[in-house]
């Protein structure tokens, strides 16, 4: 400690005695090792960080450690960012622990025009099945959240960026009629680019099959919720993800239908800020509720106990 006052005392002299005074980029290098640099101030420098332990915030830039992050449900301890979770992380923190029993899960897409692109569909489908362990884009399946037994259908934006095509609407519309049929709430997490291009007519066609098996359910008067992640998007967020009876977000969700780019272009208007975020869209009456991520499962618990309440007397009246 008095070695490094005798130091630094030495420096104010050397500065004081001088004529000139010393460059800026002297007195910086000399003073780094008592004044700890900002965090993505030098972005020329290498940080060595090892991989895999620490993740940069997309928002806030602070460096968060990974088994913190993923304690804290991949929430920024700092600013609130809800990073991007896969659909089994998802259902661990929604469903109770061994109570989930998947449906159709060897479900898979079939090239059905044969798409050649930069490349084929049927190398990107098992390249993207070989990196996320997935099948395709949602998981399905019945499980308990709290003392209710739900359907619940969570997609995943790994999987070609969650979107919708023949079997993730398949793998909805079945979800969607088993929820009928058992007299089951139903739940669906999205997160979605919209319908997969590479099917064309078949993915654009998931958007009515997944709205009128909702109709269905809706009749037998049972309760959809609709979860609204980032980002939720064209043929998605136009079909059955804005079709809740509640719908919520997670903060800082981005929802919309086209990009705002092509909004912009189209419509020649200035947008306003905040636009297609889960806030703007709630204080416009779009989103009822935007809930943390933390908070999600008991919230759930708490509006079916008030939604299934009306079911309970539906059934009790015969
Ligand atoms: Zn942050």
């Amino acid at each position: 400690m008095a070695t490094r006052t005798s130091t630094f005392g030495k420096k104010s002299l050397t500065q004081e005695t001088s004529d000139t005074p010393p460059p800026i980029n002297v007195v910086k290098s000399e003073t780094t090792f008592v004044k700890k640099p900002k965090i993505g101030s030098n972005p020329g420098r290498k940080r060595e960080i090892p991989e895999g332990v620490w993740t940069k915030c997309e928002k806030c830039s602070n460096m968060l450690y990974d088994k913190e992050l993923d304690e804290n449900l991949k929430v920024c301890r700092h600013c609130g960012h809800h990073f991007q979770i896969s659909a089994r992380e998802r259902i661990h923190s929604l469903v109770d622990t061994c109570s989930f029993e998947e449906m159709d899960a060897h479900m898979t897409s079939v090239d059905v025009l044969q798409f050649k692109g930069v490349a084929a569909y049927s190398k990107k489908l098992e390249s993207y099945q070989n990196s996320t362990a997935l099948k395709d884009a949602v998981i399905t399946g019945v499980g308990k959240i709290g003392v209710f037994k739900v359907a619940l259908g969570v997609m995943d934006f790994s999987f070609l960026g969650g979107s919708m095509g023949a079997v993730v609407g398949e793998k909805l519309t079945r979800l969607m009629e088993a929820a009928t049929d058992k007299s089951l709430p139903l739940i669906i997490v999205s997160t979605s680019g919209g319908a997969r291009m590479y099917e064309g007519m078949f993915s654009l066609m998931q958007m009515a099959k997944t709205s009128g098996a909702l109709a269905y359910h809706a009749r037998k008067k049972l309760p959809y919720i609709s979860v609204l992640t980032h980002p939720t998007t064209a043929g998605v967020m136009a079909s059955f993800a804005s079709l809740g009876d509640l719908i919520l977000a997670e903060p800082g969700a981005m929802i919309g239908f086209a990009g705002p780019r092509v909004i912009k272009d189209t419509t020649q208007a200035e947008l306003p800020p905040g636009f297609q975020t889960a806030e703007f869209l709630m204080d416009h009456g779009l989103i009822d509720a935007i809930i943390h991520r933390r908070d999600m499962k008991d919230r759930l618990i708490n509006y079916l106990d008030f939604l299934m309440e009306g079911q309970r007397q539906v059934i009790a009246l015969g």
